[in-house]
């Protein structure tokens, strides 16, 4: 069954150390995959996650240890925004200021009750507090109670010019509908999609482009339930868009093609399937380092060249 809304965001990051220890202790993310950039296998491809690795749920990062950092711009994810309990938001705000997480006070943002913060490459991440999700599954990992854990992503937000064109894209081919708007933001919902089921617009002229660096979002990932899925997203981003995808690339865990849409921002189109146990068992995901088969033969190298993780 086809269920719209975000499937991941991959970012750019510093050290792959200090990058896992702020997601896996820090945030208390599940990593669900170790793996290497497919396109330069020198260097980590580092995958979080909620407990099943589901889509809606998956952060990636490319450390790159000297990675210049980025500066934020028109034609880019602005913020990436995950859910916890309503009632979490307080011991967020204590963990923030006991681990020296730079954030912000707490906010209202569509009514709901927004933690601004950022990673150590300077990344601008928020949770926000959703009644009910306490009762959902969660990952406890870095000491975090259970009860407080993060479920997937909330929402992203893009910065863009005009929000127009990224809409039309996002209602057609993506099953998204406006829901609200507020000062400069427009909200956009996938209806019935609970992880990762928003988009947020922020409208910004003036703004210089953006310049991609460490705390940059590299790109982000829309869902598709399989490849005829993807197809048909493609068709209608053709036909009705008059936009062209790339070539489906095999990534492993899922198939993807990329485009970038009207605002400049980089959008792909990721399969459900095969997912994250397609070469692991589901309880050791992370653990090992997983390449793919082309690399197979070459793992004593890489494995030397990628730096200790702890
Ligand atoms: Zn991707």
């Amino acid at each position: 069954m086809q269920i719209n809304g975000l499937h991941h965001v991959t970012a750019i990051s510093g050290p792959a150390r200090r990058n896992l220890d702020f997601y896996g202790r820090v945030l208390g993310l599940r990593l669900v995959k170790k793996t290497v950039n497919f396109d330069d296998p020198g260097t980590y491809h580092l995958y979080y996650g909620d407990a099943d690795a589901a889509p809606g749920s998956i952060l990636t990062f490319f450390p790159w240890d000297h990675a210049a950092p980025g500066r934020l711009g028109v034609g880019e994810t602005q913020e990436t925004v995950f859910r916890v309990p309503e009632g979490s938001i307080g011991y967020w705000t204590h963990r923030f200021v006991e681990q020296g997480v730079p954030h912000e006070a707490p906010a209202k943002r569509f009514g709901e009750s927004v933690l601004s913060f950022r990673d150590p490459d300077g990344m601008r991440l928020a949770l926000v507090g959703v009644p009910g999700v306490e009762k959902e599954p969660s990952w406890s990992e870095g000491g975090i109670p259970a009860e407080h854990a993060i479920r997937g992503f909330h929402s992203v937000s893009l910065l863009i010019a005009d929000a127009a064109p990224t809409a039309a894209i996002l209602t057609d081919v993506f099953g998204f509908a406006e829901v609200a708007r507020e000062e400069t933001l427009i909200r956009y919902a996938v209806q019935g999609t609970e992880v990762g089921g928003i988009v947020d617009l922020r409208v910004a002229g003036g703004f210089l482009p953006a310049r991609q660096g460490a705390g940059s979002v590299h790109h982000i990932a829309f869902r598709a339930a399989d490849d005829a899925a993807q197809e048909e997203m493609v068709r209608r981003l053709r036909e009705n868009h008059g936009i062209r995808t790339t070539e489906q690339r095999d990534r492993n865990y899922f198939r993807s093609v990329y485009f970038r849409e009207p605002g400049h921002v980089l959008f792909e189109i990721a399969t459900d399937i095969p997912g994250f146990a397609v070469d692991e068992p589901a309880a050791e995901l992370g653990r090992a380092l997983k390449l793919p088969p082309q690399y197979e033969a070459h793992r004593k190298e890489i494995e030397a060249v990628l730096p200790a993780l702890d």
